[in-house]
């Protein structure tokens, strides 16, 4: 069986949009890209993580609902789980960070438990690069390192990302972060300057309007699918990510053809993720309505007319 190692928040989010709000609710990228993942039957999950003692035992019983492997999930004694709370503007595109509490995740010092040290597919989710590099330190050659980051490390610990950056195979990022990493407003041009600092693959989603894989000198891309009603845009990228590593490890292929396979299942897995508040439909999600819209994608991406 394919072993995937996952790491990000486990945390509590609140989250605001022109729809409506929360309280406190369970979210965290390492969250996300494990639920997403675990989507795909037959992969050992791991989730590295850390949380307080604040954390609802309801919250841990989700994961092992899910068969998702905790023992590099540290629980902190007294400690206070992450905290994040942001809101959305009318566009859905935009957001604002209300609040940011680290808590327990100000001294993480991540763990990857001896069973999965030879984890297949190592899922860096959004950290701290020190976090990222820790853990890639730790693994023992993984058949592909995917790392997800974003713009506040850019602006606050650049030297370090650029390490984390040289190690891995696969990068997502979005694309303004793709364009404030490489200094490129080009994305063809901001993925070449990026492939040079590391990554053979370079992933650049663009929310509603799709993801681009990029290889050598070949281009993906794969349309988001248009959707009736988004309210809530939280997670959506680690969603993306967790459905990506999730695919490839189930389908044991890292090959580029399959990293194209793998951009689709993450969009569709995304695509759920907005439609509910958190993390309420990933928790609700049936392997049926997944298949019809998978269909959906392919037939929005069949071009059946003669183009000349
Ligand atoms: P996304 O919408 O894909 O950017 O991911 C949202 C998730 O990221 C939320 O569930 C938050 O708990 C988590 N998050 C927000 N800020 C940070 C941060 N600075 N470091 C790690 N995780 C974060």
């Amino acid at each position: 069986m394919s072993q995937l190692l996952c790491v990000g928040t486990v945390a509590f989010d609140k989250i605001e949009t022109p729809f409506g709000k929360t309280d406190k609710i369970l979210g965290g990228a390492g969250t996300y890209i494990g639920l997403s993942a675990s989507c795909f039957k037959g992969v050992d999950i791991g989730v590295v993580s850390v949380i307080g003692e604040d954390f609802p035992e309801k919250y841990i019983d989700i994961f092992k609902d899910r068969h998702i492997n905790l023992e590099g999930l540290e629980v902190v004694k007294g400690g206070k789980s992450f905290f994040w709370s942001g809101r959305y503007h009318n566009d859905m595109n935009t957001r604002d960070t209300l609040d940011t509490q680290l808590n327990v995740l100000e001294n993480f010092k991540p763990v990857v438990p001896p069973s999965f040290i030879n984890a297949d597919i190592v899922m860096l989710g959004n950290l701290h690069p020190a976090v990222q590099l820790s853990v890639v330190d730790q693994v023992e050659r993984p058949k592909l390192i995917i790392l997800d980051t974003m713009n506040f490390w850019m602006d606050t610990t650049l030297e370090l990302l650029h390490k984390v950056i040289s190690k891995v195979n696969v990068i997502t990022i979005n694309d303004e972060e793709a364009r404030q990493l490489s200094g490129e407003y080009s994305l063809v041009k901001a993925a070449r300057k990026i492939r040079d600092m590391g990554p053979d693959y370079v992933v650049i989603k663009k929310g509603e309007h799709g993801a681009l894989l990029f290889y050598n000198d070949e281009m993906f891309f794969a349309p988001a699918l248009p959707l009736e009603e988004v309210f809530d845009p939280t997670g959506a990228g680690d969603t993306f990510a967790g459905g990506f590593a999730g695919y490839l490890a189930q389908s044991e292929d890292i090959s580029f053809k399959n990293m194209k396979r793998a951009i689709i299942h993450g969009s569709n897995l995304a695509s759920f993720c907005v439609e509910k508040f958190g993390t309420e439909k990933m928790l609700d999600l049936s392997e049926n309505e997944l298949k019809s819209r998978l269909e959906n994608f392919e037939s929005l991406t069949q071009f059946e007319i003669n183009l000349t």
